[in-house]
């Protein structure tokens, strides 16, 4: 049973250090599929996502928080998983639909790594 707040789904959210790491380790521990590949990083599709958490231990570069623990400093990364589906909807699964060649405007803002 997922959590509901407020009538809207609490989920998991991709934050910031995604951004062009993408190395999708989280998509394979996924058991619904519901984490979809934008430009730049990922994203969590707040209405499939079933807030199972096998997704947060296995990311490299620990870009992955349920919704309640996202750092301050990414808050805008909630709302941008979902505005990403804006357009995009509800899928029902990552891997038929494949890449989706955009991202949400804050992290498409946000200035390459340094090598
Ligand atoms: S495991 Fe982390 S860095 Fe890798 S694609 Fe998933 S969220 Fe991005
Ligand atoms: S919490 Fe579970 S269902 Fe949601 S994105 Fe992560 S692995 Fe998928």
């Amino acid at each position: 049973m997922q959590r509901v707040r407020d009538n809207a789904p609490v989920t998991y959210v991709i934050a910031l250090p995604c951004i062009d790491v993408k190395d999708k380790s989280c998509i394979e521990e996924c058991p619904v599929d519901c984490i979809y590949e934008g430009d730049r990083m990922l994203y969590i599709q707040p209405d499939e996502c079933i807030d199972c958490g096998s997704c947060e231990p296995v990311c490299p570069v620990e870009a992955i928080y349920y919704e309640d623990d996202v750092p301050a400093q990414w808050q805008d990364y909630t709302a941008a998983n979902a505005q990403f589906f804006d357009g995009v909807g509800s899928p029902g699964g990552a891997a038929k639909l494949g890449p989706i060649g955009k991202d949400a405007a804050i992290v498409a803002g946000v200035e390459p790594k340094a090598d």
